[in-house]
């Protein structure tokens, strides 16, 4: 098949974009490298055919020819580099939605959206399912990103509705692995840079907080098992639903490195989500959606990732 992957210079999309090569597909990335880096995608085109276009997606699409396949992440996903200028990620959520959607449905292409874990904000309810509709704060920080994206799902059911357009809505829970950037600011990137680089581990308020870690794989594997699936399943959680407090992921990391971290608190950043595991159900019952890496041994791989990047100028972003 002809697949887009818009983000695919980013994290998850060189990931996905290598395991779509890998599968056969011809791939064209579509990317404003605002968070995406090109060494991401080296040595990917040895593996089959990869076009990319430098593409910022808030204006229309270019003419990228006929697609079966879109799977759209264009949006920096690290609270960091989505409240760097939080008025360019609500465009790239919203108007990159939209004209990602216009693109396939005017070519017959299915599209999938890369939707997150933050449309139920810091959530009443445990573990999520697809079914809870969510507590986000419209005026916080995290608005940009967790509104922009429940507009995208609202404009994806409104295209299926209105226009017939052939849709897959992925709700991505906290996931990490090689390939994350190591200064994007995330938890996991941070916790690994700063004990590799013997510094302490940042703690944001007392680490109670509690995040459910997928390795990047098994998402990936879960992105190409939802969009395969022949009849939408609705709005589809993808996750790893072992929850581990900041603290334990601390713990994790002190064991996987072989060492004893120390810690420096750091004030929580306002409306920090408190609890967060998916409920995996739909995914499982769809299409036999379940994670197989441990967070340790995700994490031992991810280490090794960075061991060989972590350097001058790669401090992680602090808040
Ligand atoms: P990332 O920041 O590494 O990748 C995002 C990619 O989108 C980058 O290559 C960036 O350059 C590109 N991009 C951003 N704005 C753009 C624009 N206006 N035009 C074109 N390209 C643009 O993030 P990621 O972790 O790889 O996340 C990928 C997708 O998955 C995002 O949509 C994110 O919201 C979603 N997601 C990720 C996670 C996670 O834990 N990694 C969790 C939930 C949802
Ligand atoms: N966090 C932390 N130290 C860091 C970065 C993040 O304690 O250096 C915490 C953050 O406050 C949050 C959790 O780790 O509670 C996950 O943060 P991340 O930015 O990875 O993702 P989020 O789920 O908040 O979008």
């Amino acid at each position: 098949m002809r697949v887009i992957v818009t983000g695919g210079a980013g994290f998850v999309g060189a990931n996905l974009t290598e395991a779509l090569l890998r599968a056969g597909h011809a791939v064209v990335v579509v990317d404003n490298f605002f968070t995406g880096r090109r060494e991401n995608l080296v040595g990917l085109d040895a593996l089959g055919e990869l076009t990319v276009v430098d593409h910022d997606v808030i204006a229309p699409f270019p003419d990228l020819g006929a697609a079966h396949r879109l799977y759209h992440l264009a949006c920096p996903a690290s609270p960091p580099a989505y409240q760097k200028d939080p008025i360019f990620t609500t465009k790239t959520a919203v108007l990159g939605t939209l004209h990602a959607l216009e693109y396939a449905s005017s070519h017959g292409t299915r599209l999938l959206l890369a939707s997150t874990s933050e449309i139920y904000g810091d959530p009443e309810v445990h573990p999520q399912r697809e079914d809870y509709r969510g507590a986000v704060n419209t005026t916080g920080p995290r608005a940009c990103y967790d509104e922009g994206k429940r507009v995208g799902e609202s404009l994806a059911a409104d295209f299926v509705r209105a226009r017939g357009a052939d849709v897959r809505i992925a709700r991505i829970f906290n996931t990490y692995g090689p390939r994350m950037d190591p200064k994007d600011g995330r938890v996991v990137s941070n916790f690994l840079v700063q004990a590799l680089r013997g510094e302490a581990l940042t703690v944001y308020g007392d680490g109670s907080q509690t995040r459910s870690f997928c390795y990047v794989d098994d998402l990936v594997r879960g992105l190409m098992g939802l969009m395969e699936t022949a009849k939408d399943p609705g709005p589809t959680n993808l996750g790893n639903p072992t929850e581990f407090t900041i603290r334990e992921l601390v713990d994790a990391v002190g064991r996987v490195l072989g060492t004893a971290p120390r810690i420096e608190t750091r004030p929580l950043p306002t409306d920090d989500p408190t609890r967060r595991r998916p409920d995996i159900g739909r995914a499982k019952a769809a299409f036999g959606f379940e994670p197989a890496t441990p967070l340790e041994e995700g994490l031992r791989h991810t280490a090794a990732y960075f061991r060989a990047l972590v350097g001058e100028g790669n401090a992680p972003v602090g808040r």
